[in-house]
């Protein structure tokens, strides 16, 4: 039992994936040239008008309803003010008291970043709201610059409850999250592009205290790595604070990836006023339950629900399925091939241990595997119907990467069929018993285990093909009757 309950929530910005940007026509596009993507509207020329982008709305629809949320019948946007460089037109369309979603969860399980399994819960979710991202500052030495083509994106933001109490946990739920948003189609969330980024909050509780403790935010780490290692940093400093007698001071940090440590931004006393107002440039948004049903229809399968079929319907395990779920591509890839394939659970093995780390040694992202999913089925049926060894079949994978041939053709080139027939294997055995008259002697003397060595030698003598357990047979028998 330790001291403290820890008490973690999240507040997450994802963009969603358009043509466009959330007020104006300019393209939502990333890595173009600095203010290239930009237009009046966007840079807040006085006297534009602002016109929301359908696509952006249906989609934090659709995250909000792959969430579990309520969706709004009724939402607005809002002004909320501030002055800072990467705002030009001080002030950024939001959601403030009436947001597109509403309460809402999103479940979490399996095993956790740090190895161990995580407790069967459903983090609440708040609210999800719509809003337009702001520009990026860039600084160089002696100067800065300002680069508004992000200025505009349609911005959704995720609160969560306080329902996380661990660092694992924390990193999970924006697992969840990300995988939601994936296969949804919403956002790609490349995290290096920006297009999630994340603010915790946390608080410290004596154990079983009823009330919260005082909250510190962490804002804007970009990765689910520098999220997890900033709260397991800040967890240990707060309860340091705590222990000598200290009071935490509500407060803004910042967290350096370089030193591991957060720093103070700015205390609750120097918080903004942001003059929230109703936006009077856009009409409210509506939708009547019907309009809602219909989105709901064309819903993808969650990735929960996902894991459960491939678990229920394909006889994979929780851990394979859990593996194979965590992409939606790799997902997608392998209801492909479970769909041609005798047996999934096979093709499942062939995927986490070959392809995945092949392609891991190799650098390669999932995106860009070369092999096709009927090409990894095919060589996965070889092997099971015996016509190749799982030895060749290494070889014959490894050839399936430079592209191009499939497992019969290479099979039939490199001349692998497997040596079944036992003349064949037999020359093999009497050869490699001749070759090795110590190892007989041991084995009569009753060290039955060098049968590995022999097996070994036939094996090589055979260029891997010939069949094991044939291979074994033969062996035991030849020994023996010496
Ligand atoms: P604010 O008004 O400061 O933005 P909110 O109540 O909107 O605070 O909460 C922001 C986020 O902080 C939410 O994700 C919420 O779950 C989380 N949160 C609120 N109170 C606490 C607390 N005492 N400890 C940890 N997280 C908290
Ligand atoms: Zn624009
Ligand atoms: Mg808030």
């Amino acid at each position: 039992m330790s001291k403290y309950d820890i008490v973690i929530g999240l507040e997450v910005h994802v963009q969603a994936r358009t043509n466009s940007k959330m007020f104006c026509s300019c393209p939502n596009k990333f890595g173009q040239e600095p203010n290239t993507m930009v237009c009046p509207v966007c840079m807040g020329f006085p006297g534009v008008m602002p016109y929301p982008n359908r696509e952006a709305v249906m989609k934090t629809v659709m995250a909000g309803l792959m969430c579990g949320c309520e969706i709004a019948k009724f939402s607005k946007f809002d002004r909320k003010s501030y002055f800072y460089p990467d705002m030009p037109k001080n002030y950024q369309i939001t959601q403030y008291d009436l947001p597109l979603c509403g309460r809402g969860g999103v479940h979490i399980f399996g095993k956790g970043f740090s190895g161990n399994d995580l407790p069967d819960k459903v983090i609440g979710i708040t609210r999800i709201h719509l809003e337009e991202d702001v520009g990026k500052l860039n600084h160089f030495s002696g100067y800065s610059g300002i680069d508004y083509n992000r200025a505009g994106v349609p911005l959704m933001e995720i609160v969560s409850e306080p329902d996380m109490c661990s660092a694992d946990e924390a990193y999970a739920y924006l697992t969840a999250l990300k995988q939601i948003m994936q296969y949804a189609d919403i956002s790609d969330c490349d995290m290096e592009k920006g297009q999630m980024r994340c603010d915790v909050n946390i608080s410290l509780k004596l154990a079983g205290a009823k009330e919260f403790g005082t909250k510190i935010e962490i804002k804007n780490l970009n990765s689910f790595r520098s999220a997890h290692r900033s709260i397991e940093h800040e967890i240990v400093r707060q309860a340091e604070i705590l222990d000598n007698g200290g009071r935490l001071m509500q407060e803004t940090r910042g967290w350096t990836d370089e030193r591991g440590e957060t720093y103070l931004l700015r205390s609750k006393e120097n918080a903004h006023d942001y003059r929230y107002f109703p936006e009077p440039d856009l009409l409210p948004m509506t939708f009547t339950d019907s309009e809602i049903g219909k989105i709901k229809n064309t819903l993808p399968e969650l990735p929960e629900q996902k894991r459960a079929r491939f678990v229920a319907t394909l006889g994979l395990t929780e851990y394979d399925a859990q593996v194979l779920t965590q992409d939606k591509t790799l997902s997608d890839y392998f209801d492909e091939g479970a769909k041609q394939a005798k047996s999934p659970k096979m093709l499942a093995n062939w995927i986490i241990t070959e392809l995945l780390r092949e392609l891991n040694d190799r650098n390669i992202p999932f995106e860009k595997n070369p092999v096709p999913v009927g090409h990894l089925v095919e060589l996965v049926e070889l092997v099971s119907a015996g016509t190749i060894t799982g030895k060749s079949a290494k070889e014959v994978f490894s050839e399936l990467f430079s592209g191009g041939k499939t497992p019969k053709q290479i099979v039939a080139e490199k001349g692998l069929l497997q040596i079944s027939d036992d003349s064949a294997i037999d020359k093999f055995v009497v050869l490699s018993i001749e070759q090795n008259p110590a190892q007989v002697k041991q084995y009569k003397e009753g060290k039955t285990t060098v049968i590995q060595f022999f097996v070994g030698q036939v094996m090589k003598l055979s260029k891997g093909k010939a069949n094991p357990q044939i291979v074994n047979k033969l062996l035991k028998e030849k020994l023996d009757q010496m």
